[in-house]
């Protein structure tokens, strides 16, 4: 053994320990809901696939016919040769359905965000970021070399008092938050932070990966209550309601100019292929043109909750925190033994003691199958 190898198993046996190892486990999807694993036919409550919509035969076919006429890869960067026709399209879609002048797209959510931080925040600025914000909202401000200090989840008044501590010592400063949070779906105070933002002269930028296509009629969280909330960087991802993959900032004609000279990300990596651009683009054509469709999901997890007296869903995301890692492993296992699939979330993705089940809703599930859930839930897991 290579010392190498010794660090690795050290570590991974570390990790097992405290039932933190983590393993890949081959899953065949279909139908978008239901799954395969060990042989098994499983109910998926797991997938951020909420409008169902990473295997729809119009978007499949968009992106087949966009194969065959560019070819499976971009080929380079988009700074370079990538810059396929369908990019243009795409992010005039994104401009209009965010109500931005201008949108950029990149290889994945999470390489948007470590491109939009580290492009306008430096060396002597202030990043303020949610605590329970997403591990590539952090990455992105760690990249940039600013200063990171956290405030307490969702509380204004927090940062408000970090940013009477910490702005005059900083050129720029910028806050950044979930606007649907990935392990807790609440809602972000868009219109506070935004109100907060005014005053200390600091830019705010909220991550929709969570948003976009099913709250705010489909348009995201900046759009939740009717009133739009003045965010200046909306990113977000193509990887969950629109259902593909890749990743997007709507903002100004300026912001979205500077991406696309100085975003690390963008600049040296390849141009996402012109498969998954064409299918983003009909994804968006199929919410647009039924904004009953993206209500869905949300009026599904609302009935969930509402079933099992857990606090109203706010997103198509709810938690049910247990704990300690091994009894949400337990919970989770008891399910699958009921032929559901809900993926345990464990830390670090989730505070310690944290440990939770993670469900997610969406358009497609039946009904009947929700009520099953919550039945076994509500008697085996909550104690009711
Ligand atoms: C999933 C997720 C991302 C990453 O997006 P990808 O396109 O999967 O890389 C970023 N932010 C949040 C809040 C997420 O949940």
């Amino acid at each position: 053994m290579t010392s190498l190898d010794t660090f690795a198993a050290e570590k991974l046996a570390s990790l097992e320990a405290k039932n933190l190892r983590r393993e890949l486990i081959e899953t065949g999807r279909k139908d978008s809901i239901w799954m395969t694993r060990n042989g098994r036919r499983l109910l998926s409550f797991s997938c951020n696939d909420y409008l169902n919509l990473s295997q729809h035969p119009a978007i499949e076919k968009a992106a087949i016919a966009a194969i065959e006429q560019h070819g499976v890869g971009a080929g380079a960067s988009r700074l370079v040769t990538g810059n396929h026709p369908l990019f243009a399209q795409l992010e005039q879609r994104l401009a209009r359905l965010k109500g931005t002048d201008a949108a950029c797209v990149f290889g994945s959510g999470y390489l948007a965000n470590l491109g939009i931080i580290s492009a306008v925040v430096g060396g002597n600025d202030l990043v303020l970021v949610d605590e329970l914000s997403h591990s590539c909202i952090l990455s992105g401000a760690d990249l940039s070399g600013a200063t990171v200090v956290t405030f307490r989840h969702n509380d204004v008044a927090h940062a408000e008092e970090l940013l009477k501590q910490h702005r005059p010592k900083h050129r720029h400063a910028l806050i950044a938050t979930d606007g649907v949070f990935s392990m807790d779906g609440d809602l972000a105070p868009l219109h506070d932070l935004a109100a907060l933002s005014q005053i200390y002269d600091a830019w705010l930028l909220s991550d929709d990966a969570h948003g976009i296509g099913v709250v705010g009629g489909g348009r995201g969280s900046s759009f939740v209550g009717g009133k739009k909330a003045a965010v200046d960087l909306q990113m977000g991802t193509l990887s969950k309601a629109i259902g593909g993959y890749g990743g997007y900032l709507c903002a100004s004609q300026n912001v979205i100019d500077l991406m696309k000279s100085r975003a690390r990300t963008l600049v040296y990596s390849t141009g996402l292929p012109p498969a998954s651009v064409a299918g983003a683009i009909a994804a968006i054509d199929l919410i647009e043109r039924d904004p009953n469709y993206a209500i869905k999901p949300l009026r599904k997890a609302k009935a969930f909750t509402a079933r099992l007296n857990l606090p109203e869903a706010q997103s198509p995301i709810v938690p049910i925190v247990i704990g300690s890692t091994e009894a949400a492993l337990n919970a989770s296992r008891m399910l699958e033994d009921e032929g559901f699939l809900v993926t345990a979330i464990r830390p670090p993705t989730v505070p310690a003691n944290t440990a939770r089940l993670r469900l997610t809703f969406t358009a497609a599930h039946p009904n009947a199958e929700i009520e099953r859930l919550a039945a076994i839930i509500g008697e085996r897991i909550l104690g009711h």
